[in-house]
């Protein structure tokens, strides 16, 4: 199948229409008309080559959602016309404990992410969601609800899913005491998912500034990790604390925010950290962990919840030609919320 996308070409390249073609569907492949892409920091990380070497060109993009297009002879759950979704990857080996676990982020073998990376069957080179259309095999082909707005649910599937996970790992329900490490993307899904889970969430921000964008997402408050005294008074009164900032960060400041078995899970790509302190973890049996995304179940599982409570990402929309202008502000932070592509705006020609 013909289609178009936005490819870099190489590390320092701007993004450029690419015409590629998708493959032939396999026996048990969905074909998707693509109709809206999130725009994840990890897109600009990736064709940046930040996070080492990429096959150019790759076409990024994993907060896919659109409308089925046509179906493989042996696909049971979808049929043309359903609209649907694609997250952060496309395949795992289906075989080993963690898969069998619907935890294929942490397949064994590996997952296969949904570009840059060679597809198991054919190693071909997997290309994301800026473009027109994609081939997706039906086990990570998601579901999105009647009740939700598609151009309002892309985010969902990358910033939703990665904060959704860690606040079901850690069991958050009512009255948790929950923190979010910044008001970005990952964090204003955070606030809100938490807060609908019934948990008391704080926004954890450099200063002031974003109290009201806070509350306004659910959060009761908002703690300035750059007033002493109000860190100070918040010492041991959080159960989770969700760290969300994309940049290298010292962690030292947020530990001790953390009451006793306490948990502060990173979910960003911040690079090598700062050496932790052991004192604060061990008086008070506090955790510092990490979490990737989720697994497709519990993706679905954030889409039904996003219907039912009707949770919505905060979304700016563009055009793909916009896509430039777009990473540019993304890497002076000065986005608030998350960017999604109109993919009506690119034609097939
Ligand atoms: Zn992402
Ligand atoms: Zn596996």
């Amino acid at each position: 199948m013909k289609t178009i996308g936005y490819a870099a070409h190489s590390a320092d390249a701007k993004l450029v229409p690419y015409h590629f073609e998708r493959r032939e569907l396999r026996l048990n492949d969905v074909a998707i008309d693509i109709r809206y892409c999130g725009v994840c920091h990890s897109d600009l990380h990736t064709v940046n080559g930040d996070w080492g070497p990429q096959p150019y060109p790759v076409v990024p993009g994993h907060e896919i959602v659109g409308v089925v297009s046509a179906v493989g002879p042996e696909v049971k759950h979808y049929k043309v016309g359903d609209r649907v979704a694609v997250g952060c990857m496309v395949d795992s080996c289906q075989e080993c404990d963690q898969c069998h676990n619907h935890e294929e982020q942490y397949c064994r073998n590996g997952m296969t992410p949904t570009y840059g990376a060679p597809d198991r069957l054919s190693g071909e080179i997997t290309q994301g969601g800026y473009s027109k259309h994609i081939v997706v095999r039906e086990e990570f082909v998601l579901r999105i609800p009647d009740s939700l707005d598609l151009s309002r649910s892309a985010p969902i599937l990358c910033a939703g899913i990665t904060t959704f996970s860690p606040l079901r790992t850690w069991n958050v329900g009512e009255g948790t005491r929950v923190g979010v490490i910044g008001l970005g993307g990952l964090g204003h899904m955070a606030v809100k998912l938490a807060a609908a889970m019934g948990a008391e969430v704080t926004v954890i921000s450099r200063s002031t500034k974003k109290e009201a964008e806070a509350k306004a997402s659910g959060a009761r408050g908002l703690l300035a990790s750059t007033d002493q005294a109000a860190m100070q008074a918040a010492a041991n009164t959080f159960d989770l604390i969700i760290d969300t900032v994309p940049v290298k960060h010292d962690l030292n400041l947020y530990v001790p925010l953390l009451d006793v078995d306490g948990t502060l899970v990173i979910v960003g790509q911040i690079g090598p950290m700062e050496e932790p302190m052991t004192m604060p973890l061990v008086f008070g049996r506090r955790r510092v962990a990490g979490s990737l995304i989720g697994g497709i179940a519990e993706t679905q599982e954030v889409l039904d919840f996003c219907a039912e409570h009707q949770i919505y990402p905060e979304c700016q929309m563009i055009k793909m030609d916009e896509i430039n202008d777009a990473f540019e502000h993304l890497a002076q932070g000065d986005f608030a919320h998350r960017i999604v592509i109109d993919m009506a705006s690119l034609s097939v020609d």
